[in-house]
């Protein structure tokens, strides 16, 4: 049987995040041949609908309200609700961010339905699709098959890859309205701590820092490296306790939990809990001058020496290409 899934797009500063795409291509797949309605929640949106229908989306729905500018888990349920009520999907797919797992709990479990979290790869289709997501820090993987109710799901970034863009393609963006009211919390300002460069949640290559940087100084050539491959910078807790570097960029366990394609961790011994955000991505390379480093055992390469003069060497040689 074909589905109608309801994929939420989320909008940052204006712009859709690349999750968005990724939960396009997801949604397609549950379909199984059904119908992909793109869902976007702001206060200007409906200039990005076209963009979910190049990705795949069959068509738009959106709902704009100045209450929702920023998230709130009470205006977006209330949005959300509105939508659900127009287009009663089979299936909803939220990005596995910060938004998407306060969100989507709290959605399923009004509409009394299950939720599969931190999905990572789908196999199958339609109604054979079953769900793949790691567990246990990423030790092993449960496969996880949806029988009935409506299929919730949150996808981790940066492992479903999306579709192919199809420029310039435009289709149906719809406005739904509805009632934002008695929210128990509106915001009046965001107020954001200076981010440079490239999204850690979505960065495609990322250049890690542990306690082996030494100082707040020490993560200088670590940037530029990250600079020069697009990527941004990362940091284990170890970096973060040590005050070298702020704590939003911490990854593993209490941290962000990362996939991108090429993992440098630089000084870093290699914590279980460290392992547990960043042991999927899809390369790691390894800098540590401990031989025995445990981060080795996860390493695709590994370079055993002081990273103060390895990582101004990589950077050297990347700059050639
Ligand atoms: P260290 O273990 O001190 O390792 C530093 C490494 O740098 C060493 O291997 C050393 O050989 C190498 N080194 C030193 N100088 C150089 C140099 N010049 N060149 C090359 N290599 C050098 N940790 C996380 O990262 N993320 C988490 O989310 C997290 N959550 C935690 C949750 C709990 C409940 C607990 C108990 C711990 C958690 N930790 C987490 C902490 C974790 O256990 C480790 O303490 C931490 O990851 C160690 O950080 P590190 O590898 O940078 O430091």
């Amino acid at each position: 049987m074909t589905k109608k899934v309801l994929v939420l797009g989320e909008v940052r500063e204006g712009a859709l995040r690349n999750v968005s795409f990724e939960a396009i291509a997801a949604g397609k797949k549950v379909s199984g041949g059904g119908e992909v309605v793109g869902l976007l929640v702001g206060d200007a949106v409906q200039s990005l609908g076209n963009e979910m229908i190049s990705y795949g989306a069959d068509r738009v729905v959106t709902v704009e309200h100045p209450h929702l500018k920023t998230y709130t888990s009470d205006g977006y349920s209330q949005a959300f609700m509105a939508v659900y009520e127009q287009e009663k999907p089979d299936a909803v797919v939220f990005g596995h961010t910060a938004l998407g797992k306060d969100l989507s709990p709290k959605i399923a479990s009004k509409l009394q339905s299950g939720l599969v979290s931190d999905v990572t790869s789908i196999d199958g289709e339609g109604d054979s699709a079953v769900f793949v997501r790691p567990i246990f820090s990423g030790k092993a993987f449960e496969k996880v098959k949806i029988k009935d109710g409506i299929n919730f799901f949150t996808i981790r970034p940066n492992n479903i890859e999306p579709l192919a863009k199809e420029e310039g393609k435009t289709g149906d963006v719809q406005s739904v309205s509805a009632e934002i009211t008695n929210l128990r919390t509106v915001i009046k300002e965001v107020v954001r701590k200076s981010t440079e460069g490239v999204d850690l949640s979505e960065a495609k290559v990322i250049v890690a820092g542990g306690r082996g940087v030494k100082s707040e100084e020490g993560f200088e050539p670590l940037k530029e490296l990250a600079n020069v491959l697009g990527g941004a910078v990362g940091a284990s807790r170890g970096a973060c306790d040590a005050d070298y570097c702020d704590y939003s960029l911490q990854i593993g366990q209490t941290g962000k939990v990362v996939t991108p394609d090429l993992y440098i961790a630089a000084g870093i011994s290699g914590a279980i809990q460290h392992l547990a955000g960043m042991s999927n991505s899809k390369i790691i390379v390894a800098i540590n001058k401990d031989p025995e480093a445990n981060i080795f055992k996860v390493a695709d390469y590994g370079i055993v020496g002081d990273l103060f003069e390895v990582i101004p060497m990589l950077t050297e040689e990347f700059k050639k290409l």
